[in-house]
């Protein structure tokens, strides 16, 4: 199997006036392929486990890109079309490949992009297909934009707040693209949307007991491959911002589907609910 992996992250506040450049991205990290370090950064870690999963099963990683800058404003029009193309251009030259593994935020905004993930991932598929395996790692401080979800086969976003766990949902990550480029799995996303807008810090109740339940449903449901929670990232103005459920199956949308608005609608996530009108 040959995989192609690469990071381009930032987390985008648009009310900040601080513009994001190249210099920031490089004063963060910039890596060139095959120069990301061994120790990962946020949104990085589905680089490293690569390493150590494609180096066990003998695989081959093409390795791009990896950038991340620090949070600030919006990310320069022409920096970011120049991080997006080199990995773009990086993807073509080692075409053709069997998946597509991502280390993304999804809170990045740029001047003349409100949805940069979904831009990156769109051009990722129209260069390798549909057959081809297109998956990414996510903040859960991102927005799940539709363009995104339509782009990707999956996506697997860290479960904790503080982030204690971005290396342990990447294994996630690689796990579930593992099995199913071996054709033991073919993952399908259910997503919903919770239409709230809150902060979830998960080392306190009622995020913990929510979080740890859907780890249990996680472990007793083969089927299950993935959930996810999409907290949201209230600091940018952009139409698609919100709390969203994902969960990935096993070729069962509809069981996913269904389980996602479950999750969607417990009481703990409508502790302060965003109503659609004024009541
Ligand atoms: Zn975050």
């Amino acid at each position: 199997m040959r995989i192609f992996t690469a990071a381009l992250a930032t987390e985008t506040n648009t009310f900040s006036p601080i513009s994001v450049d190249k210099r920031a991205f490089e004063a963060s990290l910039y890596a060139h392929p095959g120069e990301h370090p061994a120790t990962p950064t946020l949104c990085t870690a589905p680089i490293t486990v690569g390493r150590e999963v494609t180096t066990q099963l003998g695989w081959t990683l093409i390795e791009g890109s990896a950038s991340w800058a620090d949070p600030g404003g919006l990310i320069n029009r022409d920096t970011y079309e120049e991080l997006r193309d080199e990995i773009l251009d990086q993807l073509s030259a080692a075409m053709p490949v069997d998946g597509v593994v991502l280390g993304l935020h999804g809170a990045m905004v740029a001047n003349g992009y409100d949805d940069p993930e979904g831009d990156l991932l769109s051009r990722v598929r129209d260069i390798v297909g549909n057959k081809v395996l297109v998956c990414a790692e996510l903040d859960p401080h991102s927005h799940l934009t539709a363009k995104r979800v339509a782009a990707a086969d999956f996506f697997v976003a860290f479960k904790e707040f503080p982030h204690t766990d971005f290396v342990d949902r990447a294994r996630d990550l690689w796990a579930i693209a593992v099995e199913a480029l071996r054709g033991a799995v073919a993952p399908v996303m259910s997503t919903f949307d919770c239409r709230m807008i809150d902060i979830f810090p998960t080392s306190k109740q009622p995020m913990r007991g929510f979080v740890d339940k859907i780890r249990e449903i996680e472990q007793a449901d083969p089927a299950i491959l993935s959930i996810s929670v999409i907290h949201g990232f209230m600091a940018a103005d952009v139409p698609e911002m919100g709390t969203k459920i994902i969960v990935v199956t096993d070729s069962e949308q509809a069981k996913g589907d269904a389980l996602a608005e479950q999750l969607g609608r417990e009481p703990v996530c409508h502790a302060r609910h965003v109503h659609d009108g004024p009541d």
